[in-house]
């Protein structure tokens, strides 16, 4: 079923990065990263590939040590999503990077240091259309700003005014902006602030975010708010756990604004009159929905009570009775079948009908 977002968006500057288009409106674009050694090609090729499975857009990969840069190349020539090196610091790194073929930097000109360093590295990206990614964030701010503001919304801000000045003394554009904060009001503010002052694409991202739970509400609430008053081009959902599961949020985030058309699995909370493990098919329905590609919704119900209600709305559902389960398709009620068979009966429906729905 096919739902339009009411969304406005701000327009900023088009940003190229690999294959894809950053702000301008162009679609939000969900970003990962890796988290193995990137110099372990075999391991970040695999982590990869399950993120691009799982919709992940563009992925990022942290080069520490010149063995994780000289690896970028290798990794690039065998992934079909845009590749961006994080690189702190090194300037020497930023370069080679950039010969290995990357898609984009993430890099703080103000952090490189020497002038020339800096002049280099800028010459190098523009010269390769490579664009910057200036990412600031609460945890490592300037002493000075620090000082005259605290972790605060305008101090983030300012900060990257400053890498953003850098960059345009040197007649650098393509930048992307991310002002990341572990607080979440203190993000939301400085993303809002950003938003008026550069008309650059902004990466949206709540900041050591934490665990798979946490982690995904703080970050729902961080980017969800902001992405509500049309603001942020991409979007990285920081979790302490597997990079998949910050895919499957940020696509979660996504659909829940009607930002992108996915498959939406609506299931009740139970209560006392359920007689099926709706848990487990609601689970089991989810992992399996998210294989699936297009706008779709599927709705697991405990029992006949708001079952059918929901069922009219979904194009697929499943209302629970005794060990058994009706089977809906586009509102009407198709046949019950036994709880244990119930998800397989379901999929087979929906393979065999979501063409025609
Ligand atoms: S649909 Fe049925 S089982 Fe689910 S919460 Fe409502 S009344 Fe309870």
């Amino acid at each position: 079923m096919k739902k339009q977002n009411r969304i406005s968006r701000k327009k900023t500057r088009a940003v190229k990065v690999g294959n894809l288009i950053l702000g301008d409106g162009q679609p939000i674009r969900i970003q990962s990263m890796t988290k193995v050694p990137t110099r372990n090609v075999q391991a970040t090729l695999e982590q990869i590939d399950r993120l691009i499975e799982a919709g992940c857009e563009i992925v990022r990969v942290a080069c520490p040590g010149e063995e994780d840069v000289k690896a970028l190349g290798k990794i690039k020539s065998k992934i079909s999503i845009p590749l961006v090196a994080d690189i702190h610091f090194n300037y020497r790194f930023a370069l080679m990077a950039i010969d290995e073929g990357v898609d984009k930097l993430r890099l703080n000109p103000g952090n490189i240091g020497d002038k020339d360093r800096v002049a280099e590295v800028v010459e190098k990206a523009k010269k390769h259309r490579v664009p910057i990614r200036i990412g600031v964030n609460s945890g490592s701010l300037e002493k000075d700003l620090m000082e005259k503001y605290g972790p605060t919304p305008e101090a983030l801000v300012e900060s990257a005014r400053r890498h953003v000045a850098i960059l345009e003394a040197l007649d650098f554009h393509d930048t992307v902006i991310s002002l990341k904060a572990t607080d979440v009001p203190t993000m939301i503010e400085a993303y809002r602030l950003a938003s008026q002052k550069f008309n650059y694409p902004l990466h949206l991202g709540v900041t050591e975010a934490g665990t798979l739970i946490r982690g995904s509400v703080y970050n729902a609430i961080g980017v969800g708010t902001l992405l509500q008053e049309g603001i942020g081009d991409t979007i990285r959902v920081s979790l302490t756990a597997d990079p998949v599961e910050e895919v499957k949020v940020a696509k979660m985030i996504l659909e829940s604004l009607d930002l992108r058309q996915g498959v939406r699995v609506i299931s009740c909370p139970t209560c006392g009159r359920t007689e099926i493990d709706t848990a487990k098919l609601a689970t089991e329905v989810e992992t399996r929905a998210m294989k699936l590609k297009g706008s779709l919704t599927i709705a697991v119900m405990g029992c006949a009570v708001n079952g059918p209600g929901e069922a009219q709305g979904a194009d697929f559902a499943i209302t629970g009775g005794q060990k058994k389960g009706m089977i809906y398709v586009a509102g009407k009620q198709e046949r019950v079948v036994d709880e244990e068979h119930l998800v397989d009966e379901l999929f087979k429906e929906i393979e065999k009908r979501r063409n025609k729905i």
